[in-house]
């Protein structure tokens, strides 16, 4: 699934070609993709211009004259310029210079009028907001916290398991016993890991690509995830993989510590 670095590559893309364009016909193919919303689209799109292209967390929010369009690629999602439909394309909207189609194989993504699903989710994990201190009021494992974006928005599976390898913390330690200074180092170093992430593009584990269909070189940078049985860039002991939060996730048992 895109998070917060690969969502961020596609905004980027976005902007500079979808400012101040209007929108002039919308079609969505399949209904399933529109969700938590009472609008009908095809309807209510036509004539928007678009002031500005934003991200929170995983979501994309195309800021309209009349209001919000949230976009949400859930596993595979993606958006194409000018691109044929697809027997995966679940949604075109026809620019005044161009069109813009949303393909989603798996169709966990969605598209909605209104930015409803933005309120419910903490602050984004890029903001300097002092998130750490909302980890510490949560019981469960660290892990399931930095997952859970009503906590802070954009950190997925790959991430959360980057950033507490980069912070030394065993992913079962309990939020609430992470001292505050501890805490407060995993926020900083998952903001530098995030950034860097954008630098390389994200990470492409299957199927993400960006706009123009090209993958993300951040994979090849990860020190945890995805390197069972490899050793630790630290310390040489093997990366374990075992199973929280419903989640596969890779640590390191000799440093990351509770
Ligand atoms: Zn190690």
């Amino acid at each position: 699934m895109p998070e917060l670095p690969e969502v961020e590559t596609i905004v980027r893309e976005l902007r500079p070609r979808l400012k101040g364009r209007r929108v002039t016909a919308a079609d969505v193919l399949h209904a399933r993709i529109v969700r938590h919303s009472d609008i009908d689209l095809r309807d209510w799109l036509p004539g928007a211009r678009i002031i500005d292209v934003l991200r929170h967390g995983k979501f994309i929010l195309l800021q309209l004259d009349k209001g919000w369009l949230t976009v949400h690629l859930g596993m595979t999602g993606q958006l194409r310029f000018e691109a044929p439909e697809t027997v995966y394309t679940r949604a075109v909207l026809q620019l005044d210079d161009s069109s813009l189609l949303y393909d989603d194989i798996r169709m966990f993504g969605s598209i909605e009028a209104g930015r409803k699903r933005i309120d419910q989710l903490g602050p984004d994990a890029l903001a300097r907001d002092e998130w750490h201190v909302r980890l510490l009021r949560h019981k469960a494992p660290i892990k399931a916290v930095l997952l859970n974006q009503r906590v802070v928005a954009g950190i997925g599976n790959i991430y959360a398991d980057e950033a507490l390898f980069r912070a030394a913390i065993h992913p079962a330690t309990v939020a609430r016993r992470l001292s505050k200074a501890r805490a407060n180092k995993l926020e900083q170093l998952t903001r530098d890991l995030l950034n860097e992430a954008i630098d390389f593009r994200g990470s492409s584990i299957s199927d993400y690509v960006d706009t123009e269909g090209r993958r993300g070189g951040f994979q090849e940078r990860h020190q945890a995830y995805g390197r069972e049985g490899k050793p630790c860039v630290r310390c040489a002991s093997p990366i374990e993989k075992s199973f929280l939060a419903q989640r596969g996730t890779h640590f390191c048992p000799n440093c990351q510590r509770r």
